[in-house]
């Protein structure tokens, strides 16, 4: 396959806008499955949504990759999941994506989880292309939803098509490039047909297109000189400036349609094909093994091999390592190494995944994303053809949030478990299963509540495990308020040979919510302190923040300075240094008035009007501030920040509260100081955990 004719996207979206519907249709149109399935249907299911547990929830947790063909071009559709717990997992497609599709509700316009997958995207530097489905519901508003895309999403959001009729009536779009009608006839909305402008539009389009002229005049000086001089306007022109706008990320193009009434999907593949990029024009990072070294890499079927495994799959024959090829060829039989472990492996089968059959493949050439069988590898490991080649732009992986202690149910299925958490883990790093050191508990932390139930759930279902779960804990973090200068002196003298260290300098607070978490400087001059023993400063440092003096939660926000310290030629040394550091940390980081920091969360609930009040003074009493309330369609919208400790069993509790018509969505927004009050309490309880575990 020509390289030039692959496009690897993604289809985002907030829950219930259509992403699953389109997805549908998508294999449909593109000749993947032959008939259509009701999405969330009784006993059907979506194609793309493979597991039960999806269906149910009606959410996409995996992301499976597939490939569709359209018009001479081979396109991966690699599912994102909508639900924000998923993050890691929209991060690890968004990594693999050359471009993405950002579906949004014709009515609910731009929601929470848009906000949020589009700040990811913005990271990731992936183009985007808008479509607004479900134009056949009342109160369909594009026009309001490109508004909102500018400003919540500050994207140059330009109109490409206009509405034939609305809501019940929507029959189909104008297309404001060729200016012609686009309808879709048939059961299926299978064939496309182009006609004439209907009359009464006739104004409204000429409107139209000279707006999506002149915004797209903004990338391109022919362009602006045509449009001032009133000359013609050909479409390949409009083609190749709205392409290049889209891929410096300026401007996000929209569609409209309705997935479930079978308009407007073909469009939006014809312009998946013309605008987003390909893997050639797309820049790819990767660093050498030697610091700070960069490696230049080219979509090169000849060049040497580096790919990346962005998902793994188990299934009842082994596992699946879907892979992205980045340069050179994956084949049948090489011999690959793990950049991160440096393990050799061996690619047994490689196959191309469909959305009805799985092909199996000789070779994936540079920028194919295909699954390989023999590869035991952890999400985000990059592969090369050498030992040590190099190491493409890693994910970002946030850090848990909550956690949950659990136990089996019978005592002999200890072993299934701990496969199915070493699993799990390995799959998905923002799960983490450890062992309380004093309760000797087994702890399973993530990132909210649904995230950690439905990793219990699949652990009964997948292995057969039933287990009791405890109460959800809030991961809290330490921090320090105040410098704390120090002045410490290691010294032991056991046996022979005694053990020296000395170590002066100071402990600040970082300002709040920094990217770090732990900075580390130094100003040590004239050798005071040897420079092969600040390392080990450092990691003893380190070391220290992994349980805080509080009620042992992580430490963050510090910054430690190391000014000056001497030595002892005989008795200093590596290790007397990092305990120096270790015990001085400890001793000293009291002195900084540390404080517990708790997530708080960005809430978005949607609610009927009359249920607005009793949820607004709900939120109040969970310590909540509301942010905005604003009507959409006969709904309240009401955002606030909420302390995550405060959200737990919230579900339910909002179900209870709106008799079934409530539905929320969080996201972990930054850390606040928890106030003293509260403070005290989780310190007396944590304070009892620890008695009753000795
Ligand atoms: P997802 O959560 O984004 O995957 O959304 P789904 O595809 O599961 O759709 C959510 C709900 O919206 C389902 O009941 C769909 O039938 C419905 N839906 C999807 N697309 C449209 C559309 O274009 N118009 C209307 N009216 N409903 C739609």
């Amino acid at each position: 396959m020509d390289l030039q004719r692959i496009r690897n996207i993604g289809i985002s979206a907030h829950i219930d806008s259509g992403k699953t519907t389109l997805s549908e249709r998508i294999l449909f149109y593109t000749g993947r499955i032959h008939k259509m399935e009701e999405v969330r249907g009784a006993g059907t299911g979506a194609t793309m949504d493979h597991m039960d547990l999806e269906r149910e929830r009606g959410i996409t947790i995996t992301s499976a990759a597939t490939c569709v063909d359209w018009d001479n071009h081979e396109i991966n559709l690699i599912d994102t999941p909508g639900h924000i717990d998923f993050t890691v997992e929209v991060e690890r497609s968004l990594r693999v994506l050359d471009g993405a599709v950002l579906v949004l509700c014709a009515v609910g316009g731009v929601q929470s989880q848009s906000i949020t997958v589009d700040r990811q995207m913005k990271r990731y530097h992936v183009p985007r292309l808008g479509f607004i489905n479900k134009m056949d519901r009342t109160g369909a508003d594009p026009q309001s939803v490109v508004e909102q895309m500018r400003e919540k999403l500050a994207t140059d959001a330009i109109l490409m098509q206009l509405p034939i009729g609305a809501g019940e009536s929507f029959e189909g779009v104008i297309d404001l490039v060729t200016m012609t009608a686009i309808y879709f006839d048939g059961v299926n909305g299978e064939k496309v047909r182009r006609a004439d402008i209907p009359e009464v539009l006739a104004e409204a389009a000429d409107i139209g297109r000279q707006q999506m002229l002149e915004a797209l005049a903004m990338y391109s000086d022919d362009l602006m000189e045509r449009l001032l001089s009133e000359h013609p306007v050909e479409e390949s022109l409009i083609h190749d400036v709205l392409k290049s706008a889209v891929q410096q990320q300026g401007a996000t193009p929209v569609f409209l349609g309705s997935a479930f009434k079978n308009k407007g999907v073909q469009p939006l593949l014809d312009a998946v094909t013309r605008y987003m990029p390909s893997p050639a024009d797309r820049e790819i990072v990767a660093f050498g093994h030697k610091e700070g070294a960069k490696v230049e890499l080219s979509a090169d079927p000849e060049g040497p091999l580096v790919s990346m495994a962005f998902k793994l799959v188990e299934e009842s024959f082994g596992q699946l390592t879907f892979m992205r090829v980045y340069q050179g060829t994956l084949e049948k039989g090489q011999t690959i190494f793990n950049q991160r472990t440096g393990r050799k492996e061996r690619v047994s089968r490689i196959l191309r995944m469909h959305a009805d059959k799985r092909e199996e493949i000789d070779q994936a050439a540079a920028g194919d994303i295909v699954a390989a069988m023999g590869v035991d590898s952890a999400s985000g490991d990059t592969y090369c053809v050498d030992r040590q080649f190099c190491t493409l732009e890693s994910i970002y992986v946030p850090e848990p949030v909550i956690t949950v202690a659990i136990e089996p149910q019978r005592r002999q299925d200890s072993d299934k478990l701990g496969k199915a958490l070493t699993r799990f883990s390995k799959e998905d790093p923002t799960f983490h299963a450890s062992t309380d050191d004093e309760t000797g508990d087994l702890l399973i932390a993530g990132m909210g509540e649904l995230h950690l139930d439905i990793y219990v759930q699949r652990i009964s279902r997948e292995y057969g495990v039933g287990i009791d779960v405890g109460q959800p804990k809030v991961s809290y973090r330490e921090s320090p308020t105040v410098t704390a200068e120090f002045d410490y002196r290691f010294k032991k003298q056991t046996g022979g040979a005694g053990q020296f260290a000395h170590i002066v300098g100071r402990i600040e607070p970082l300002e709040a919510n920094a990217e770090e978490t732990f900075v580390f400087e130094e100003n040590i001059v004239g050798g005071r302190i040897p420079k092969q023993y600040i390392p080990s400063v450092q990691k003893g440092l380190r070391e220290s923040l992994v349980k805080g003096p509080i009620a042992e939660y992580p430490v963050v926000g510090v910054k430690v300075v190391l000014e000056d310290g001497s030595y002892h030629e005989v008795d200093s040394s590596d290790r007397a240094f990092q305990t120096a550091a270790r015990s001085c940390f400890r001793e000293m980081f009291p002195r900084t008035k540390p404080v517990l920091l708790e997530p708080i969360m960005r809430v978005e609930v949607t609610v009927s009007e009359q249920h607005q009040g009793a949820v607004v003074g709900d939120i109040n009493s969970r310590r909540g501030i509301i942010s905005s309330t604003t009507m959409n369609d006969a709904a309240a919208v009401i955002i606030a920040a909420v302390p995550l400790a405060e959200m737990f069993g919230y579900d339910t509790h909002l179900k209870n509260m709106t008799h079934g018509q409530g539905s929320f969505s969080m996201e972990m927004e930054r850390f606040r100081r928890v106030p003293r009050v509260i403070q005290d309490e989780i310190v007396a309880e944590r304070r009892q955990a620890q008695l009753v575990g000795s």
